[in-house]
């Protein structure tokens, strides 16, 4: 559409500029941020949903059991236990808001950059937070359900996902910079072309003291920005 002569000054320099950087671009240099989800966009999960049921032993994280089959069967325990179904979960999951500037944090980046999250959650879980997020690309893993509703079992797309999900990216020539907080981020932040932590616990800041740690949004976007600019975008 041509600029109308009514247009003022200021906001067709504004659009002018923009025409003009996309136009010089090199569009042969393509960032993927490959970002975590809990902890990053929205709170842990299990820990939410232990706090509104006042389920203590749901607080369980890998931090606490390091082996992520052993919790898991732990949990699917507990909820038989305390017979919960996917609907129960899935209610108080509506209930849980992202963090606090996460949903415009995200938005910036998507206008930035293609986003992919990879998550070791599952899809049943995130789908009520995907909606608040105005459903980002996700890769996660998949609950399986019985016709009463209750979580039988868990199903890994595939084992070490995120790693392979950015080993995978850079097959097919894309630039990658992967975030995240915690032990199971580690690995697609060491694949990643620049690997960047955010508000992750001490002893993981101190093991992987080669990734620059952020703390709040606005250091992230910065950090990833500087990333962007030394792979070359
Ligand atoms: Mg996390």
């Amino acid at each position: 559409m041509a600029f109308s002569f009514g247009l003022e000054k200021e906001k067709a320099n504004s659009r002018l500029t923009r025409f003009y950087k996309h136009e010089i671009k090199d569009n042969s240099l393509m960032i993927v941020t490959c970002l975590d989800l809990e902890g990053v966009l929205v709170p842990e999960i299990w820990i939410a949903f232990a706090e509104k049921t006042g389920i203590e032993k749901l607080r369980l994280t890998t931090r606490d059991i390091p082996d992520y089959n052993e919790l898991m069967r732990g949990r699917l325990k507990i909820l038989d236990e305390n017979n919960i179904k996917l609907s129960d979960i899935e209610d108080v999951i509506r209930g849980i808001a992202p963090l606090p500037g996460a949903k415009e944090f995200l938005s910036w980046l998507e206008s930035e950059f293609q986003v992919i999250i990879l998550s070791d959650t599952f899809n049943q879980f995130a789908g009520p937070l995907m909606a608040q997020l105005d459903y980002p690309t996700l890769f996660c893993h998949d609950l399986i359900v019985d016709e009463a509703g209750r979580i039988a079992d868990y199903r890994l797309r595939i084992p070490d996902a995120k790693t392979k999900a950015v080993a995978a990216l850079k097959r097919i020539n894309l630039k990658v910079i992967a975030a995240g907080d915690s032990y199971n981020d580690t690995g697609m932040l060491k694949e990643a072309d620049a690997g960047i932590l955010f508000r992750a616990p001490d002893n993981v800041v101190e093991e992987f003291p080669q990734f620059p740690l952020t703390q709040t949004y606005e250091e992230f976007k910065i950090t990833i920005i500087e990333a962007s600019k030394k792979l070359g975008g």
